[in-house]
């Protein structure tokens, strides 16, 4: 007999993008002769820098010849990497990472995901609201977050933390209650879930603040996953690149990073969490432990190719050459931030994220704004009610367009 598992069924509508993706081709049917700029879906558009290719083709040559081919890689990672992302990415940082804690993966989006395995199924979440859809849906699945409310798209046992232009679109650290989860009940939270430079939002926390959060974590004995994917965006000096530049942090914190966003790597496929050994439970289990069996279990290993890759992005001209595709989003992002700013719009983000967020116009909701700007402008982006109810009233446009086309969509979104 055929079982599924219900906490999915549980699981509301289609995920954001397929629902945007569906409007965009419907739209696009009807009008064949209108160009459409799509500054919606987060992906980068810039092709994998020079470095990176040549190692890609290298590392593809080895595998041709039986003295240096590679088969299953090691399921934590290959030691060159693990050691290059602690000496390129912590250390300078002067933030203690060893490289038996970076466990390598195929990207953020599954480790963001699948790390909540390693908590308990009674474990309270925190999260942003706005908030990258991953975190919720996936403790969605694991049957952790109480019931639904499609009025509010509240989840019951969740805790959320509104992110409103009130507070600069940054999380409160919880009183000593703790915080308002749906339900009405005040939990303290046992998992946080923080993201800076933020998706959907653009916003950034200084690290006074975020060792704030350290801080607070550690008094009442809880986990932060920190999802640093855009730390390569991060233009001003008092945002911290890492969690771990915060005293404390190594008995409280997870970091996960990507490639995607910094050099590329959507359709490429990397990643790393890094979970060090000093975050333990009230009976010294530590995490790590529990992460490296997990990962031991359901994953074999990232490609030896693409970990080679990986290396090269660290190596002087890689970052010379990912940093000049950074810059290249980020002049997208001054001008859609200049451009909707002299448009009259109220907006934010941008100056370390390639996120612009801005305040519908008109009181309209987010998906009117949507099709307003589809049919008016021909311009796709993200409603930001999507992300989370504190997203109402607000919308995404992304820096990953060429600049061209952004320059485009801009000068149209002026004239409405
Ligand atoms: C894009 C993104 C990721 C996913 O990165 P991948 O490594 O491509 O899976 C993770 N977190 C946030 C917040 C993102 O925006």
């Amino acid at each position: 007999m055929i079982k599924v598992n219900e906490d999915y069924l549980k699981l509301p509508g289609s995920y954001l993008f397929s629902t945007i993706a569906r409007k965009v081709a419907a739209f696009a049917d009807a009008n064949p002769d209108k160009k459409i700029i799509r500054l919606g879906i987060g992906d980068v558009t810039q092709p994998l820098c020079p470095t990176v290719i040549k190692a890609l083709h290298s590392a593809v040559d080895e595998m041709a010849s039986a003295d240096t081919f590679k088969g299953y890689a090691p399921d934590l990672g290959y030691e060159f990497l693990r050691k290059t992302i602690v000496e390129k990415a912590f250390a300078p940082l002067g933030a203690e990472v060893y490289a038996d804690e970076v466990f390598v993966s195929d990207g953020a989006k599954s480790d963001s995901g699948n790390i909540q395995e390693i908590f308990a199924r009674d474990v309270k979440i925190a999260v942003c609201d706005p908030v990258y859809p991953v975190y919720v849906d996936t403790n969605v699945m694991a049957g952790r977050t109480g019931s639904y409310d499609a009025a509010t798209g509240l989840w019951s046992d969740v805790c959320y933390m509104p992110c409103t232009a009130e507070n600069g679109y940054a999380p409160e650290i919880p009183g000593e209650d703790g915080v308002l989860c749906a339900s009405g009940e005040k939990v303290v939270p046992d998992v946080i879930y923080l993201c800076f430079p933020n998706n959907p939002t653009g916003a950034t926390i200084t690290k006074p603040e975020l060792q704030k959060w350290v801080d607070y974590a550690n008094k009442v004995n809880a986990v932060i996953i920190y999802d640093a994917a855009y730390e390569a965006y991060i233009s001003e000096a008092d945002v911290p690149h890492s969690i771990y530049e915060c005293e404390g942090a190594r008995t409280c914190a997870i970091e996960i990073r990507s490639f995607s966003k910094n050099a590329g790597f959507t359709g490429t496929r990397l990643g790393y969490t890094i979970i060090p050994k000093d975050i333990k439970d009230a009976e010294g289990n530590t995490l790590h432990s529990l992460w490296a069996r997990r990962h031991g279990t359901k994953f074999n290993g990232a490609p030896y190719i693409i970990q080679k890759a990986g290396e090269a992005v660290f190596s002087e001209e890689g970052q010379r050459e990912t940093n000049e595709q950074i810059a290249y989003y980020m002049k997208n992002a001054k001008y859609i931030l200049e451009g909707l700013k002299a448009a009259g719009y109220t907006v934010s983000g941008g100056v370390n994220a390639p996120y612009i967020w801005l305040k519908t116009p008109d009181n309209m909701t987010s998906w009117e704004f949507f099709d307003f700007l589809l049919e008016k402008a021909n311009v796709v982006g993200t409603p930001g009610s999507g992300f989370g109810p504190s997203g109402e009233g607000h919308f995404r446009l992304t820096a990953f367009g060429s600049y061209e086309n952004t320059v485009e969509a801009i000068d149209r979104i002026k004239k409405l």
